[in-house]
Order: C-alpha cells, then sequence, then structure tokens
C-alpha cells in the first residue's frame, strides 16, 4: 500500500516541519522504539519534533534515549491535542487503524496535516497520505530501516537511533525466534555495525524480571493456566484480585502468554485479563494458524496472524466462554 511516492515527502522534509509521531496505546518495544528512532534522525534534520503517546511506557524501557521526552496523551490531553493540531506533518507508528490512539484518532483525522504510516500489521486502514505498510515485516523499527533507506539517508543513523531500532527487532520477534525474515537479519546485521550494544540491550530488556513477577509468571503457570488439549490451545487467566495481590504494574505481564506455546504440540494461546472497565484478550498461535481472526471477529481486534489482541466490555469468565466457544469454528478438535 502507498499513495504519494516517496518523493513527495521527500521533497517536503528539506525544509524543517513540525512533526507529531503517534503510536498505539500500551507502547510496546517496537512502538517505542520506532518511534524515538525515527524522532531523533528527524531532529537531526532541524525538524521539530514531539513523539506522543496515548498511555504511559513501561519503566523497562526507561533506557531509551530520549524517551523521557513523551508526551503522554492520558496525562496532558490538552497539550497532547494542541500538539497534532499544531502538526504539519502526524506519523502514525506501528498501528493500522485511528481508533488505536483513542480520541486523537479523530483529531488526526480532521488534521490538515500531511500524514504518514509505517506499519507491519494486518488491514491497515487507508488514511495515509504515505504509507509503508508491510506486513511481511518483523516489526516497524524494521521498517524505519527500510524508510530512511527510502529517503536515501542511511548515512544519517546513528549509534543511538540503531539501539532503538533494534530494540523493536527484538521485541516483536522475541529476540529473532519468531516473524523473521532475510531482511530483519540484514537490518540486525546492519544497526550491529553502527555500534549496538546487542548483548546488554538483550539483558536489559529481557532479563529484568522483579521477584514479585517472577513469582506472578509462577501463579499464571501453576494456578491459572486451562489447557484444551483437544485444541492444542492454553488460557491462562488473571483477576483484578490477581492485580492487587501483586501489585500488577504496566508492563508486568508482557510475555507471559508466550510460556503457553512452550507447551509439547500446542500452538493456540490466550492470555485474558480483567481490567478496570474491559476485559483484554491477547492471542498468539504457531505457524499457519492465524488467530488475528479471531481478534477481530469476536473481541474487537486485531493485529497479526501469530499476534493479536483484542479487548471486550463483558466479566471475565464471559470473555473465556466466548474463546472457548468460538475456538471450534476455527480449529477441529483431535482426539487424544
Ligand atoms: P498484545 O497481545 O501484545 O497486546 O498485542 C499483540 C498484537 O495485537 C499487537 O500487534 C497489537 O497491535 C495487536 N492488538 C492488541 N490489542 C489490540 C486491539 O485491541 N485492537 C487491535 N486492532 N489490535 C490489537
Ligand atoms: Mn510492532
Amino acid at each position: 500500500m502507498e499513495m504519494d511516492s516517496i518523493d513527495t515527502l521527500k521533497a517536503k522534509l528539506q525544509t524543517p516541519q513540525d512533526i507529531v509521531i503517534l503510536t498505539h496505546r500500551n507502547p510496546d518495544g517496537d512502538a517505542l522504539g520506532s518511534s524515538l528512532a525515527l524522532s531523533i534522525f528527524l531532529q537531526k534534520q532541524m525538524h521539530s519534533v514531539k513523539i506522543i503517546l496515548p498511555s504511559e511506557y513501561p519503566q523497562s524501557f526507561s533506557f531509551l534515549p530520549q524517551v523521557e521526552t513523551c508526551l503522554v496523551y492520558d496525562l496532558d490531553r490538552e497539550r497532547a491535542m494542541d500538539e497534532i493540531k499544531q502538526a504539519s506533518i502526524i506519523c502514525c507508528l506501528d498501528f493500522n487503524g485511528l481508533d488505536r490512539i483513542d480520541k486523537m484518532g479523530q483529531v488526526v483525522d480532521e488534521s490538515k496535516a500531511y500524514k504518514v504510516l509505517i506499519d507491519h500489521h494486518l488491514d491497515p486502514e487507508p488514511f495515509a497520505d504515505y504509507a509503508l505498510s508491510d506486513t511481511s515485516a518483523s516489526s516497524t523499527c524494521e521498517l524505519i530501516y527500510t524508510f530512511i533507506e527510502s529517503l536515501d539517508m542511511l548515512n544519517k543513523l546513528d549509534v543511538n537511533i540503531a539501539t532503538c531500532m533494534f530494540t523493536g527487532l527484538i521485541t516483536d520477534t522475541g529476540s529473532f525466534k519468531y516473524a523473521t525474515n532475510d531482511r530483519t537479519y540484514q537490518v540486525a546485521s546492519a544497526l550491529k555495525k553502527l555500534g549496538v550494544d546487542d548483548y546488554g540491550l538483550q539483558d536489559k530488556i529481557f532479563n529484568r524480571y522483579s521477584p514479585r513477577q517472577m513469582r506472578l509468571l509462577g501463579h499464571c503457570l501453576y494456578n491459572r493456566l486451562e489447557i484444551l488439549p483437544e485444541y492444542g490451545a492454553g488460557i491462562i487467566t488473571l483477576t483484578k484480585q490477581d492485580y492487587e495481590d501483586y501489585n500488577i504494574a504496566r508492563g508486568d505481564t508482557e510475555g507471559i502468554v508466550n510460556y503457553i506455546l512452550m507447551l509439547d504440540g500446542f500452538s493456540i494461546a490466550a492470555f485474558i485479563t480483567e481490567q478496570p472497565t474491559i476485559v483484554k484478550i491477547s492471542l498468539r498461535s504457531k505457524g499457519d494458524f492465524s488467530v488475528q481472526e479471531i481478534a477481530r471477529n469476536h473481541f474487537n481486534g486485531g493485529g497479526h496472524k501469530n499476534a493479536s489482541g483484542g479487548s471486550a466490555y463483558a466479566t471475565l469468565d464471559a470473555v473465556v466462554k466466548r474463546f472457548k466457544d468460538v475456538l471450534p469454528k476455527y480449529r477441529e478438535p483431535k482426539s487424544i
């Protein structure tokens, strides 16, 4: 999907612009990494850049360069809206539809600014003037590299930009375990050449469980895992009470869903959590089985073939029941 050619955008970027970068709610390593990488790159070309996050970022990413300069919509809605209204270019990264950025979506929709979409999710909405949307890319960070390459400006990359991009590469691929392609490794290699401390980065991002988080993981696997062997599926649920008991903070539950896929012969995983007003569902799969349709058709969500999410205004039990009820429509039970 590509509306304007890169040349139109390239010409615009010849003069200093007021650029706003937006990414999705509950930003992850790819959302933050791609936003920061693009922001630092654009600042080097003398543009004025503001990143707006719909909600706060996990503390585990506080080491990322300039992350503290991000504006958080939930904390300062008026300023966030003003920044969007004043922007001459709006870049939407790592999400595919304006409903993923809450009320800001409407302001973006109404804005006359030049809109750029760089993303790797399925079914992108056609709101952008220039779109680089590629579902085969491992991450939006991989596409940021492609984007800068298409501007003929790879020579402007530096170790900070590369570190931000590498972050998205490893967080969206589970340290190169899934969603990779040959391009992913080429980009990783180029970033490493720019001086990324890949080992240190992996350690900083993945090996930082607190004892409380480790026990929460144990609780999920020991007490909250339901196994449906006939579907090769597993479900982990967390109640509001669990959130209180384990003092769960933003980002603490990241990655727990993937443990289900470590079960031999299992290829569908659901992680269902009771939030203050909604119930959120995270879905993962292996191989050909697509969880994207389940998220889209039954949980008002979407994402990728092997990693999707959604939510529902319902009780935790009702969402678990809905998931179990729809599963047979997508997968034949095997006799065991
Ligand atoms: P997670 O399960 O880690 O929250 O999200 C997995 C993938 O599904 C991400 O790529 C994310 O963008 C997508 N996703 C998660 N929640 C939603 C949702 O509510 N709506 C849509 N459209 N996509 C979602
Ligand atoms: Mn991503």
